[in-house]
């Protein structure tokens, strides 16, 4: 279970080849560029240029799955194949997107893959798959509890041959970025439907469409996470034509569904990047800085504390690695308990790890001079983005009852 293939593994070879030449040199020139912008969510020049160099080395859209080979010249890559990948790019928060392997593009894209008509797929997977243009999934609204999904209110109405929008999303990632064109937006067509995961339909809205207005970026813990950001938006008798519709009326709950699980696992396997480089930052400084005459390196409590990190990045890799496994094997749906279990445990351990050694940098470790108050806030937000984790504890508890109640 614990070999990936070759494919993999010559793949992770020339990424992390890739990250020491051309990412880790480049991160203080990134957050100087970023620094500088006078529009913080405008493309910045250094990403252009390593995504050239990433196309050119070969990788490029390596989240593509095996079913979906068509859309990428590697071939597709098994979830479990993609796990070590996706590991290496969140050792530094925004190199996915280098690779083409950010959220919540690659969840947008597989939602393309699986919905989309030919005409929308042309329209618009195509740029996203070129890395040219980027993409927004618009459910959560401010005024409703939006872990309940089936609470929405964002209006969409038939009017002739167009659908009208009216409503307010916010924390709508990717929605302030530049280069994002097109918003999947998910509203209720049909309010008054017996069936509560029947109201909701989704379309496709380009973000120039008359009536929309991006109110404000909004921040977690302090971070814009510009330039990609998170947005608050107001729908205003939005019109968009008949076809930009995904799937079919009365289909938005059914997509939504099927586009977190893979979204969620991929947080999850950067995330073990991000605890695993906290991990080695903190050991090189334990080994480096010396109190009531020796290193740090050599209290006990440090110790304790290292290796406590090391034991629960292991955990939470292998929980990755398992659920990966039954994903491939028995399908997304399937796998939705496993999928549960790793959303809920891997961030918390992740943030528990990070927090650890951000302690072990003093002062310094809370400062964007290092990598762990950035990567801290992005374990903390995993924790609430695609359904905060009481809603997923609450189904996965059902289920594992249940399955156990009447043994
Ligand atoms: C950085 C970031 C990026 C995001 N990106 C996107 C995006 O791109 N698109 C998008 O549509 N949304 C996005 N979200 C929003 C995210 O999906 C929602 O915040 C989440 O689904 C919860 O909805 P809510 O904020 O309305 O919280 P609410 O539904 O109001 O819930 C609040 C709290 O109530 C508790 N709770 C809820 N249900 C239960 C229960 N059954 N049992 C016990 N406690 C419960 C939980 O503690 C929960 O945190 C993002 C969020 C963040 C932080």
């Amino acid at each position: 279970m614990f070999q990936h293939s070759e494919k993999s593994q010559l793949l992770l070879a020339k990424l992390k080849t890739f990250m020491d030449e051309h990412i880790y040199p480049n991160e203080t020139a990134y957050a100087e560029q970023l620094h500088r912008a006078e529009n913080r969510f405008a493309p910045l020049p250094l990403m252009d240029e390593l995504k050239e160099k990433a196309k050119a080395a070969g990788l490029w859209n390596l989240f593509v799955p095996e079913d979906h080979a068509q859309y990428c010249e590697h071939g597709g890559l098994s979830f479990f194949d993609y796990a070590p990948l996706a590991e290496e790019m969140g050792r530094v928060i925004w190199a996915p997107e280098v690779f083409n392997c950010n959220a919540p593009d690659t969840g947008n894209m597989e939602v393309f893959m699986n919905y989309a008509t030919q005409a929308q797929q042309d329209k618009w997977l195509k740029p996203l798959l070129a890395g040219e243009i980027r993409s927004s999934y618009a459910m959560t609204e401010p005024q409703v509890a939006s872990s309940d999904a089936t609470n929405i209110q964002l209006e969409i109405k038939k009017d002739g041959d167009e659908w009208v929008l009216n409503g307010r999303k916010w924390f709508i990632t990717g929605a302030m970025y530049e280069r994002t064109k097109i918003f999947i937006v998910m509203g209720k067509s049909d309010p008054q439907n017996p069936s509560r995961h029947l109201q909701q339909t989704q379309v496709l809205v380009p973000k120039d469409t008359p009536g929309i207005t991006l109110i404000r970026p909004l921040t977690t813990l302090g971070y814009d996470d510009a330039p990609i950001g998170h947005a608050e938006i107001v729908f205003d008798n939005v019109r968009v034509p008949l076809e930009n519709v995904l799937l079919g009326e009365g289909r938005g709950f059914e997509i939504a569904q099927g586009r977190l699980g893979p979204g969620r696992m991929h947080h999850c396997m950067r995330l073990i990047g991000s605890a695993q480089r906290s991990l080695e930052l903190a050991c090189k400084r334990a080994a480096s800085r010396t109190t009531f005459g020796r290193t740090l390196s050599k209290h006990q409590s440090v110790r304790e504390e290292i290796s406590k990190s090391f034991s629960e990045i292991e955990m939470a890799r292998l929980l990755v690695l398992r659920t990966s496994h039954k994903i491939d094997e028995e399908g997304v749906a399937a796998s939705v308990d496993m999928i549960a279990a790793t959303k809920t445990t891997v961030p918390l351990l992740v943030q528990t790890v990070i927090d650890r050694c951000m302690q072990m940098h003093g002062a310094g470790g809370l400062t964007e001079d290092y990598f762990m108050a950035e990567a801290f806030n992005y374990a903390r937000w995993c924790r609430q983005a695609d359904g905060p984790d009481q809603v997923h504890q609450m189904a996965l508890g059902k289920k594992i009852i249940d399955r156990y109640a009447d043994q």
